[in-house]
């Protein structure tokens, strides 16, 4: 996968190159570019804002800059299907939420952008004008205001990245953690077998596959239930099978 940031701030983006991240980086899994936005002014003080028109407090992103910065890094480009690549992301809190269905989403790219936000955010015709030629797509990462973009962008590649093939050594951890079937993962315990007066649930040490498997659902149902009943809701019946019910 290909990917491609925009930002004032490219420093916000060195932890991209430790831990696995960085070795997907090392192995070619992820080719990553990080882009100052003032590479694309012209003026002496590399101006990126302005005050915004109608008054009010703060600043806004000039298009100028995103707009010579997309011409550079996204020529009009087509898969063999006639989708239009790359994809921009533009993180903002009036965006879609992200969630585990959008990181699988965009885990199937082949080529990301995104711009990264600051101050009162980027003068709307910047993706009035890219939505003519790519597919855009404002995030959310929650109900709550960060200071620019580069964050989230850090949560929204942690999160895409781990899905690609070949990133985690055992690709087994996809399957059965939080958000991969809609439920929450339920607790999970190491060596020693009794810490502290507190001991592992006998039957993980029992060696029962079966029995194991089964407690390990019902741990997720049950903590589902209790700290997001809006995920167990939402799945689908035939997703539950006899036993679920009855837990
Ligand atoms: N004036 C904007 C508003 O009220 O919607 C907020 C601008 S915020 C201070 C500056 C930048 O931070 C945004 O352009 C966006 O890139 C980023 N940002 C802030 N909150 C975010 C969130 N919840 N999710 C994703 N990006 C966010």
């Amino acid at each position: 996968m290909r990917v491609d940031i925009v930002s004032i701030f490219p420093e916000y983006f060195t932890p991209l190159d430790l831990s696995l991240i960085g070795k997907a980086q090392a192995n070619g899994t992820l080719r990553l570019a990080v882009h100052d936005l003032r590479t694309w002014t012209h003026d002496v003080h590399r101006t990126v804002d302005d005050t915004p028109y109608g008054g009010g407090p703060g600043m806004v992103m000039r298009p100028e800059p995103w707009g010579a910065a997309f011409d550079s890094l996204a020529p009009d480009e087509l898969t063999p299907d006639g989708v239009t690549l790359p994809r921009l992301l533009v993180p903002a809190p009036t965006g879609v939420p992200f969630d585990q269905a959008l990181a699988q989403e965009l885990a199937g790219e082949s080529h990301l952008l995104f711009a990264c936000g600051r101050y009162e955010g980027i003068d709307q015709r910047v993706l009035d004008h890219a939505a003519t030629r790519m597919r855009v797509t404002e995030v959310s990462l929650g109900d709550y205001v960060l200071f620019g973009g580069e964050v989230a962008v850090l949560v929204i590649l942690e999160a895409v990245t781990r899905l690609l093939p070949g990133v985690l050594g055992n690709a087994g951890s996809l399957d059965e953690e939080s958000h991969a079937h809609g439920l929450l993962e339920g607790p999970v315990y190491t060596k020693p077998p009794s810490w502290r007066g507190l001991d592992v649930p006998e039957v993980l040490r029992s060696g029962d596959h079966g029995r194991i498997a089964r407690w390990r659902r019902d741990e997720a149902l049950l903590r589902t239930a209790g700290r997001r009943p809006d995920l167990l809701a939402a799945l689908a019946p035939e997703s539950l099978d006899r036993l679920d019910r009855a837990a």
